[in-house]
Parts: C-alpha cells; sequence; structure tokens
C-alpha cells in the first residue's frame, strides 16, 4: 500500500525547508490534477509530498508598476476570471479558460501547468508569447528564469529537485495592445491541443509575439517570422499579402510529429492558417 508522508507547509519558507528535506524522494503537490493521475497510475511514487495548498498568499494575482505577477497557487479558473487579465491580458485569460473541464480549472495551477511542461500546456503558449519570467525559490535562495528558458522537453524543466516555482510574471500589455489564443483540439470538450497559439500585438511598436503548443518539444516563438513582421508592417503597402508572407515563415518553427491526436501535416497546416488568422484579428481588423 501506497503511504507517502505528507508534508503541509503555511510559508514558502517553510515549504522550500520541507523540498530541501525531502529530497530526491520528494515532491510538490499543488491542485494534484496531473500528479494525482501518476500516483494512481503508479508513475510517480514519491516518498514525500510537500502540499502547497495550504502556503499563505501564494495563490495571489498582483499588478504593481505595470508588472503582473501570479501566485504559484493561482488557478486556472481564477486567471480566466480575473476582471484585469480579461480585459489586458485576453490571451491567458482564454487559454486558462480553455484548460480541461469546469474541476480541472478550479483545482489546477498555474506552478503545475509550468513546472509539469507539457508542450501541449496552454497557459504556457500564453505566457511564452507575454514573455514571462518564472520566479523559483529553494533554501539556496531565489532565481528568475524567461520562460524561453525554462523547458527542456517533454516534462523536462531546467528546475532543481530542491527549487519550487513561487510565481511568474510579465509586464501588463498596454492598453491598446491585442492579443489572440486559440487551441485546435478534438471534438471532446476535454481535449488538449493539436495545435494552440499565443499571440499579441502592439499597434503602439508594431509588434508581434506569436507562440505554438502541441508542434515542438516545448513550446516554440516563432522569432523569424516576428521580426518580418516587425520589419515590414509600418511600411508595407499590401498588409494582407504580409500577413500571409508572416504565416508561411512561422512553420518554419515547428517540428510536429504524427500521434494519435493528428498528423504531422495536419498540424504544421494548421500553423499557418492560425498565425494568418490571429494576425488578421489583432492587426488588419478595427
Ligand atoms: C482531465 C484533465 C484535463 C486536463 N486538461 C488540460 C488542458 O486542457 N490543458 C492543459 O494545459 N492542462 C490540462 N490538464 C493538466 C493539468 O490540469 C494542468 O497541468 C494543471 O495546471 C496542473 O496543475 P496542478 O496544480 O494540478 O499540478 P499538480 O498535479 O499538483 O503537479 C503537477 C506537477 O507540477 C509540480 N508542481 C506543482 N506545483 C509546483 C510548483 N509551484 N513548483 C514546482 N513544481 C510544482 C508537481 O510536483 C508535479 O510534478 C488536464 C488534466 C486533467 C486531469
Amino acid at each position: 500500500m501506497y503511504e507517502p508522508v505528507w508534508r503541509h507547509p503555511k510559508s514558502l519558507d517553510e515549504a522550500v525547508i520541507a523540498i530541501a528535506d525531502a529530497g530526491e524522494s520528494g515532491k510538490v503537490i499543488a491542485g494534484g490534477t496531473d500528479l494525482a493521475v501518476l500516483i494512481r497510475k503508479r508513475v510517480s511514487r514519491p516518498d514525500v509530498l510537500v502540499d502547497l495548498s495550504a502556503v499563505s498568499g501564494h495563490a495571489e494575482i498582483t499588478i504593481a508598476d505595470g508588472r503582473v505577477e501570479l501566485g504559484g497557487l493561482a488557478t486556472h479558473a481564477e486567471i480566466a476570471e480575473h476582471p484585469i487579465m480579461r480585459e489586458r491580458v485576453g490571451l491567458l485569460a482564454a487559454a486558462c479558460a480553455a484548460v480541461g473541464s469546469p474541476q480541472t480549472r478550479s483545482l489546477g495551477t498555474i506552478g503545475g501547468n509550468v513546472a509539469n511542461a507539457s508542450p501541449a500546456a496552454d497557459s504556457v503558449t500564453a505566457l511564452a508569447a507575454l514573455d514571462a519570467d518564472v520566479r523559483v525559490l529553494s533554501v539556496r535562495g531565489e532565481r528568475i528564469i524567461p520562460i524561453a528558458g525554462f523547458f527542456k522537453g517533454p516534462g523536462a524543466t531546467t528546475l532543481a529537485a530542491d527549487e519550487l516555482i513561487a510565481g511568474v510574471s510579465f509586464d501588463l500589455p498596454d492598453a491598446g495592445a491585442r492579443s489572440y489564443y486559440r487551441k485546435v483540439g478534438q471534438r471532446n470538450a476535454l481535449a488538449i491541443a493539436i495545435v494552440s497559439i499565443g499571440a499579441t500585438f502592439d499597434p503602439g511598436t508594431a509588434t508581434v509575439r506569436l507562440a505554438f503548443g502541441s508542434v515542438a518539444p516545448t513550446v516554440v516563438r516563432a522569432r523569424a517570422a516576428e521580426e518580418h513582421f516587425e520589419s515590414e508592417w509600418v511600411t508595407s503597402n499590401d498588409q494582407p499579402e504580409l500577413v500571409k508572407a508572416v504565416a508561411q515563415l512561422a512553420v518554419e518553427v515547428a517540428s510536429p510529429i504524427d500521434d494519435v491526436r493528428a498528423t504531422a501535416e495536419y498540424r504544421t497546416m494548421l500553423v499557418e492558417s492560425l498565425t494568418a488568422s490571429s494576425l488578421e484579428e489583432m492587426c488588419l481588423r478595427d
């Protein structure tokens, strides 16, 4: 019978000590939506579970000095329903609203979604387009890791065994900025993404950010496509044609695989069409 030792820290300071004490045989648990499934399937059997659910202040969503900080325990439902996220960070609110079922959204946390490192993680696609930073804590101190350098592959991150995600932060987009999030899944409402896109457009600086989920071993940014857009947009006399060219460039970032959910060819086609749709909606419509 599996009977792990449970730790229930009340603060982040207590939590990092509990994780350090547990060593390699310990694991953090937040909402449990991913980890409980792995434990049930006997894929993961940590000796010590450090339950973060009672850590005070760890679920807060704060906005100060133009910067948004999401505590690691903020749930998908809390982010999706937060008025400022809905108004100013629409792509992240939409990404969190696209996660699983209402039960999964009310238990699943942003810290867990990032730590789980799925290339299909909905919030991560939006956070990549927002150039978010991941704030990591351990008894050794704090590290701030740009999200683009946080993932090593499916299920693998740069987190050490004694580190936890305290939160993620990003600049609050300007009031005039636009954003876009779409997830193409199978017809089942609980399906994980076949392809997802998180995109932003700032008309003030004529900059776009394009991030894709489920098309590579980690969530990826289409930087060559972004740069082409930025160098041509203001002077272009055929913006619809430029949108097509940017969408074709975005495809280069995809190295999708065939799996039970979709073929690589279908995923590649989706990257192009979703990029074109995102740019049409954000940049060509009033
Ligand atoms: C039915 C179902 C449907 C789902 N649908 C979707 C979906 O549509 N889109 C999607 O993106 N995901 C989906 N998921 C996955 C899951 O709900 C999310 O990844 C969720 O955000 C995980 O958060 P959690 O708090 O439940 O993590 P947990 O299960 O508690 O932990 C997951 C992993 O992250 C680690 N961890 C958790 N918090 C931290 C932290 N603060 N610091 C360091 N490590 C941490 C744990 O040790 C564990 O390895 C689904 C899951 C289920 C069961």
